[in-house]
């Protein structure tokens, strides 16, 4: 140990400003010959360790430094995570050297080359999905997916019956406005979209998304068909009330209407 001297070590801290300073200033080779001397000069010196540890380009001698700074100060938090690093690093170089082939995690008969950006499993081109970030595998995506767009079945077939009977409401509104005067339709129309959308949102509360959107639509359209299928049986054919509705174009006209707006705010 040649850092018993207080003289010594007081130089090997100046050998440290002058080389983080001459590393800022771009001249690295200055840099590590300094710190390196600072290293000589007092072995202790952590922080001289640390920086030659970030200013080395040779992954084994980053290891050496930082597992130097460890063994002087095992509670060093930058280092511990630097090291970590670097081990990580290593065990990817050495995949990479020995060419072991990778296998689909979900399919392991599956040779694959591509990798979850989040957990890092293997995966084969039909179990990465495309993320705004890179490609993940299918569980990292649902966990990181807005619960808001995770609709499980019984509230899309909950939506698709609130729709319904909202959508049968609605087309008889729609009706006796068409019989008003069928201009009308055009104000009445996303109005009685929207009033379905809203018992959507109420049954099916902070959810929305593609499945409850098309349920929505969906009840809209059945809503008009149940209606005209009520209003045969009153009249005594069923299969003729439906065509009624079926074929009035200003019906189909309220419904385009109507679905284009609950479908815009469920969005
Ligand atoms: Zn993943
Ligand atoms: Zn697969």
């Amino acid at each position: 140990m040649a850092s018993e001297s207080p003289d010594t070590r007081h130089m090997s801290q100046q050998l440290v400003r002058e080389g983080i300073a001459a590393a800022r200033a771009g001249d690295v080779e200055a840099a590590r010959r300094l710190l390196r001397r600072a290293t000589e000069l007092d072995e202790t010196n952590v922080d001289a360790w640390l920086w030659r540890s970030t200013l080395t380009d040779n992954l084994a001698d980053k290891k050496a430094y930082l597992e130097q700074v460890l063994a002087l100060d095992p509670e060093h938090e930058e280092a511990r995570a630097a090291l970590q690093k670097v081990l990580e690093r290593e065990g990817a170089l050495a995949e990479r050297a020995t060419g072991a082939p990778l296998y689909c995690t979900v399919h392991p008969e599956r040779e694959t080359v591509l990798r979850c950006n989040r957990c890092g499993r293997p995966m084969c081109t039909e179990c990465a999905v495309r993320h705004p970030v890179g490609l993940r595998c299918r569980e990292c995506v649902r966990a990181t997916r807005s619960p808001v767009y995770d609709v499980p079945l019984h509230q899309v077939a909950l939506a698709l019956a609130v729709s319904t009977v909202a959508g049968a409401v609605g087309a008889l509104v729609a009706m006796m406005v068409a019989g008003i005067f069928w201009f009308l339709l055009f104000f009445v129309s996303p109005a009685i979209g929207g009033a379905v959308a809203a018992a959507v949102e109420r049954a099916v509360p902070r959810k929305r998304g593609r499945p409850l959107q098309v349920a929505t639509v969906t009840g809209i359209v059945l809503g008009l068909l149940v209606l005209g299928v009520g209003f045969g049986l009153v009249g005594g054919s069923p299969v003729r009330g439906l065509l009624s509705v079926a074929l009035n174009i200003f019906l189909w006209m309220y419904v385009v209407l109507a679905a284009a707006t609950a479908t815009a705010r469920l969005r």
